[in-house]
């Protein structure tokens, strides 16, 4: 099997879902005592957050960069970052590195394919749901995609940084995003990518009557592809 290289704690709450998710991937391929070779760098995630908020994406993506190096140089074969949002700055990382970067987008454009989506919703951060990078690499990709009104965009971003970062599961949260789903579906979204990897600790798809596109676990599923290819 192939080694990965995962640039997590972003935060740790998702990463340790990657952890398993990628590991239960991995025994259902392969069985018996096997697990996913790979290797996690985390980082201390008050610092990124505040480097997110003042806009020092030059800094965030050198700091990605370094990481991906380092964990180039220890032996990963292929990386990941395990967040939507860091994915602003994906090309700094992949132009760091030899081996290949898996980019969520890819992940999520992949499953939309799979299942007949063209029309989908984005929840995320403020960042993700605003700014081009993942936008633009779903539209390349052939997607359309709606985000909630400006009100609904500055909900979504404090619950996923005063809450579901610091595990914290609130069930008016959770009404609230169902609410917004709902809302997506009637402006015709087909399914919601749930385009931040924490959104997956408050809301199922049990919860929704729209398909839910859990990124952490489309992402690890990605992960467990590279591990066992060839
Ligand atoms: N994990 C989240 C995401 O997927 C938010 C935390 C971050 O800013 O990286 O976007």
């Amino acid at each position: 099997m192939k080694t990965i290289g995962l640039i997590g704690g972003m935060s740790w709450e998702s990463t340790s879902l990657y952890y398993q998710y990628i590991n239960h991937e991995i025994k259902a391929r392969k069985g018996g005592l096997h697990s996913a070779p790979l290797m996690l760098y985390s980082v201390d995630f008050a610092e990124i957050a505040n480097l997110q908020h003042a806009n020092n994406w030059p800094m965030l993506g050198q700091q990605l960069a370094n990481i991906a190096t380092k964990l180039e140089g220890a032996g990963a074969e292929g990386l990941i970052i395990c967040t939507n949002t860091m994915h602003y700055v994906a090309s700094d990382v992949s132009q760091a590195v030899r081996i290949p970067l898996l980019h969520i987008g890819d992940a999520i454009a992949n499953a939309c394919l799979v299942q007949g989506i063209s029309k989908v919703g984005l929840l995320g951060t403020r960042f993700t749901m605003e700014a081009t990078f993942l936008r633009q690499h779903l539209q390349n990709a052939g997607l359309s995609v709606l985000t909630p009104g400006e009100s609904e965009r500055n909900l979504i971003h404090d619950v996923i940084y005063q809450e579901l970062c610091v595990g914290k599961i609130n069930p008016d949260s959770k009404q609230l995003f169902r609410a917004i789903i709902g809302r997506l579906g009637e402006n015709g979204a087909q399914a919601v990518v749930l385009g931040c990897t924490e959104i997956g600790l408050l809301i199922r798809s049990t919860d929704v009557d729209l398909p839910l596109l859990d990124t952490t676990e489309l992402h690890a599923k990605a992960a467990a592809d590279f591990i066992t290819s060839d």
